[in-house]
């Protein structure tokens, strides 16, 4: 493997703050950066994969990096969501390969133990759930309640924790958590008047309310705090609605347990507010919630804000907002970001978009994905390295076409590799649907992808790109004679349907001319619309969501007629849909759930409930169909069906990858780039499973 040209830049003084090593109670962290637990959907099912990820990230530089929540007995089962597991010794040589992995680069490997009373699931332990209180869980809507824990029951938690946490220290962890944030975790739900509502010493007064998590605190510091840095996250501020825990209940809290952790990794909750999409937060969001904490402690804190700019970092150190920079998303888009920033080279940094991809991965309960690092979640089954490609291992060269997010992305790993490409655009400039994306409202973050990539291919001598370059067969192959290329690559993209086919209509709608009928692609390239608007949203993602929102932006009376029953329905994988339906309320968009636009006459929309099928009219001036996409496949159907012309030009292979085959998320057409990069050269045999397995039993 040939490492990527480490030599430019030189180490920046003005970032040196950020590589001084810190101490944790009794262990050392060699510098500022800290990846703070995040899920991956990999944990207990994948433990090889989820310790080469970690390892990956302490490679890069962070000089803590942690596990995801892992559950500490039976009893806090969340099945079928993959977290981590210490439930008992069984589970410990798991976890070692993580702490392996991370030792193996010098950084502090932490763990985050926790018990997550009433939203647990226990589909697969079949214990009943058992919570701070009797009550009914809100979490999911399975149909059981949650008995209230006992004394026994409480002494039991705590004896499981303490067991757990003398195992991590036993399996070689240096941190060790106290877990009280999200609004996940026993130790949050007694401390929160909104589900504990206990008549005993562990109910009432906040001084009650925080005694378990003070006992907590204090039996993990009496079995492993000699070894272990004992680490409290917490959520300082609930945004959970009534009785969720205030500003001022925060405060307390911090102001009473003020030096008992060895460091304070701070929060706000619930998880959707913790990690909110950069379509509702920018970087650094969560300051004006946390900051007071430093201020009452002396111990160090942590906390997190979608860092990704080393200025914005620094800052925070300097104003002693934070002593660490806690990452979760900055360190999956960039696990080798720390390292960029002490060699100086900011220009290679992979920064995140705040598109919460990653985020799905856990909800759909698959393992983790992300739009701008096509290597996560791959560092063990496919062995890829997000620093590291192969070097090149033929003369060959590449014509690709288009230069969206697949194109792009090909485009700049080849070039990585030392391939010859030729990259040919239609338009003025690089980007497609991403350039086209980010001008929407709130998605400006996402230019990212495009920017990071264009920044490196610009730098590569064995890159030629080509821009107002719409090929067609004749031109390709002219372009053939001309330059000289073994392989072509069609990343063109799609187009979304003008007809209405998508989940609803597999054939086109029944439309006639009274109203104007525009597609997402045309309010990107810029159709003005006026008076009221009507968004058919068969698509769930972010797009009609967000179209209806720019429209009403611009003064449009704008109807969302969606079959889901919420609207932009897929958009609670990325932790966003109650902030779209939110916004769009408070923009007057009119939203009518579980209904069919079914056919359009005289300006009037003929809508049907999904289930009762009773049918309602519109009156609308304006029609936008949001349903699916139509790939762009017709270059390469026009050079495969010659392939006569392909071999004369001594043409090996020609592949369409990304939206162009499939049309999907902007993630999937990165990936596909940079599977065609990784697989270049390579014998794929399509009989076999693509990726190494592994089996956790037999
Ligand atoms: P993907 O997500 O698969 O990368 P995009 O739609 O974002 O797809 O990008 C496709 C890109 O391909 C667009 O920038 C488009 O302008 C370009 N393109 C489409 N057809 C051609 C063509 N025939 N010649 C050159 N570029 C093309
Ligand atoms: Fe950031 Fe999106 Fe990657 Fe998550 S998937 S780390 S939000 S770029």
């Amino acid at each position: 493997m040939s490492d990527c040209d480490n030599s430019r830049g030189m180490n920046d003084s003005r970032y040196d703050g950020l590589f001084e090593p810190i101490q944790i109670g009794p262990v050392t962290a060699r510098n500022r950066f800290y990846q703070v637990p995040h899920c991956n959907g990999l944990g207990h099912v994948f433990p090889k994969a989820e310790a080469a990820m970690r390892g990956i990230k302490a490679e890069g530089g962070w000089g803590v990096v942690s596990t995801q929540e892992v559950d500490i007995h039976p009893s806090t089962d969340v099945s079928p969501y993959i977290e981590g597991r210490l439930w008992d010794e069984k589970d410990m040589h798991r976890l070692a390969l993580t702490v392996d992995a991370i030792h193996e680069h010098n950084s502090l490997a932490a763990i985050e133990i926790t018990h997550n009373g009433h939203e647990a699931t226990n589909r697969q332990s079949r214990l009943p759930l058992m919570a701070v209180s009797e009550m009914i869980p809100g979490a999911n809507l399975d149909p059981v309640q949650a008995y209230k824990m006992t004394r026994e029951d409480i002494a039991n938690f705590r004896c499981w924790h303490r067991r757990a946490a003398i195992r991590a220290r036993d399996i070689g962890f240096d941190i060790v958590y106290v877990y009280a944030a999200h609004s996940l975790s026993l130790l949050a739900h007694f401390l929160s008047r909104k589900f504990n509502n206990r008549t005993d010493e562990y109910g009432g007064s906040l001084e009650n309310r925080v005694r378990l998590l003070r006992e907590v605190l204090d039996d993990t510091h009496d079995a492993v705090g000699d070894r272990c840095g004992i680490a409290l996250r917490l959520a300082v501020r609930e945004f959970l609605g009534q009785d969720s825990l205030s500003e001022d209940e925060g405060r307390d809290v911090v102001e009473m347990l003020a030096d008992l952790p060895d460091i304070w990794d701070v929060n706000i909750s619930g998880w959707m507010h913790d990690s909110k999409s950069s379509r509702f937060s920018n970087e650094g969001d969560q300051e004006s919630y946390i900051a007071f904490v430093k201020q009452i402690t002396g111990k160090p804190v942590v906390g997190v804000g979608r860092f990704t700019s080393p200025e914005t970092m620094v800052d925070q150190i300097r104003r002693g907002v934070l002593d660490m920079i806690g990452a979760a998303r900055p360190s999956i888009a960039d696990p080798f970001l720390p390292e960029k920033i002490r060699q100086g080279r900011l220009e290679d940094i992979r920064e995140c978009i705040g598109c919460n991809i990653c985020v799905s991965g856990d909800m759909t309960v698959s393992p983790i994905r992300c739009t701008q690092n096509p290597t996560m979640g791959e560092e063990y089954r496919k062995d890829w390295h997000p620093e590291q490609i192969a070097p090149k291992s033929s003369e060959d060269s590449i014509l690709v076409i288009g230069a969206g997010p697949a194109g792009i992305e090909a485009t700049m790993s080849l070039g990585k590799r030392g391939y010859r490409v030729v990259l040919a655009e239609a338009s003025r400039h690089a980007g497609g649907r991403v350039v086209r994306e980010s001008r929407l409202p709130g998605l400006s973050e996402w230019r990212r992808v495009v920017d990071y990539r264009l920044g490196q291919i610009q730098r590569m001598r064995n890159v030629e790109m080509y821009f107002e370059s719409k090929l067609n067969k004749e031109q390709v192959l002219e372009l053939a004679d001309e330059l000289k290329f073994q392989h072509i690559l069609c990343a063109t993209g799609s187009t979304w349907h003008a007809g209405g086919i998508g989940r609803t209509h597999r054939t086109p709608l029944d439309l006639d001319e009274s109203v104007t009928s525009v597609t997402p692609d045309q309010i990107m390239d810029g159709q003005n619309i006026s008076g009221s608007a009507l968004v058919f949203d068969d698509d769930h993602y972010y797009m009609g969501g967000v179209i209806a929102e720019k429209l009403a932006s611009c003064g449009c009376q704008v109807t969302l007629v969606t079959p889901e029953a919420n609207v932009s329905a897929w958009t609670q994988n990325t932790l966003e849909q109650t902030f779209i339906e939110k916004r769009l309320h408070d923009l007057d968009v009119r939203l009518i759930e579980k209904h069919a636009l079914i056919s359009l006459r005289d300006q009037q929309a003929i809508i049907q409930h999904v289930v009762s099928q009773e049918q309602r009219t519109l009156l609308i001036h304006n029609l936008i169909l949001v349903t699916a996409r139509e790939p762009s496949q017709q270059l390469y159907f026009s050079l495969k069906d010659d392939p006569e012309a392909i071999q004369e030009r001594g043409i090996h292979s020609v592949t369409r990858i990304g939206d162009c085959l499939a049309p999907s998320t902007i993630a999937a057409a990165v990936y596909a780039g940079h599977l065609y990069a990784r697989n270049f050269d390579e014998p794929v045999n399509i009989d076999e499973v693509p990726y190494r397995r592994e089996y956790t039993e037999i």
